[in-house]
């Protein structure tokens, strides 16, 4: 029987063998790696992962899907399936061994920037991550320091990963085929103590703030977290708008809004 597919649950399902065969020679899975897909669908991408990998995690809310890609992926290699929200999963209990984890996703678009900051949180036991996202986000996650793609999502994703655009796929490549385009993206964590940001829940608050309100300049968006004098000690005039600071300029800024800054 065929699986109707679940709007609520963004269910897009790639059937496009040359589409497939490029993520994979994207993320090169190896015997050995741990690898974890977040929403195995059909298996379209679990079954080839599975084959080179030898094992793999897969979290999957659609309980109904279960059966099928376990069917599917019998006798191709150890298949751990978790029915489970991504957006609540705590990767860490996958940690069983040193092996960083290998993320891979075609991501469901309505949850996408939210499982992003989510695994954000796991960043320390993750060698990297491949998701097919909606092309506009791709591009928001890249972004550089200057236009209107840039802003919070750039910032928090860049400060702690490299973010690498890798290629774009059609509606075509999926069913049912969806409204937007897609992009495969790189993310790779920065070496842990390569990041200066000395208190990450502050650094978050001060992206946060200083992007709430785009137009609006420091100054104002940073009330209550530095004042001018502050924004300035930094290297950074009050004056200026959110989206015209590069990614250290929000590390110095955080830093300088942390207690321990204070003239002693
Ligand atoms: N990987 C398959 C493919 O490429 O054909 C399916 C991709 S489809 C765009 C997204 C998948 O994520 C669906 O299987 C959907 O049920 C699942 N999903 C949606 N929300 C989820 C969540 N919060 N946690 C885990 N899986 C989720």
């Amino acid at each position: 029987m065929t699986h109707r597919a679940r709007k609520r649950f963004g269910q897009n399902f790639l059937h496009d063998p040359i589409v497939i065969r490029k993520i994979m020679d994207a993320i090169d899975p190896r015997p050995g790696d741990h690898l974890v897909e977040i929403g195995p669908g059909q298996a379209a991408l679990t079954l080839p992962l599975l084959q080179r990998a030898g094992e793999l995690d897969a979290i999957e809310i659609d309980r109904d899907l279960a059966p099928r890609v376990e069917a599917a992926c019998a006798g191709h290699g150890a298949l751990r399936l978790h029915n489970a929200d991504a957006l609540k999963f705590d990767f860490a209990t996958l940690r069983t061994d040193a092996r960083p984890l290998r993320l891979v996703g075609n991501l469901p678009y309505n949850i996408s920037t939210p499982i992003l900051f989510h695994l954000l949180d796991y960043r320390e036991m993750v060698r990297d991550m491949h998701f097919m996202l909606q092309k506009e986000v791709v591009e928001r996650m890249a972004a550089a320091p200057g236009g209107k793609t840039y802003g919070r999502l750039s910032v928090m994703l860049q400060a702690w990963c490299e973010v690498e655009r890798l290629f774009d796929i059609g509606p075509g490549a999926f069913r049912p085929a969806p409204k937007v385009d897609s992009s495969i993206v790189r993310l790779r964590p920065r070496p842990a103590g390569s990041v200066d940001i000395r208190d990450p829940a502050l650094f978050g608050e001060v992206v946060r703030h200083a992007f709430a309100q785009r137009r609006k300049t420091l100054r104002n968006t940073l009330k209550g977290l530095l004042d001018s004098g502050r924004i300035a000690a930094c290297g950074i005039d009050p004056g200026a708008r959110a989206e015209t600071l590069s990614v250290d300029d929000f590390i110095r800024l955080a830093n300088g809004a942390a207690p321990d800054s204070l003239p002693q």
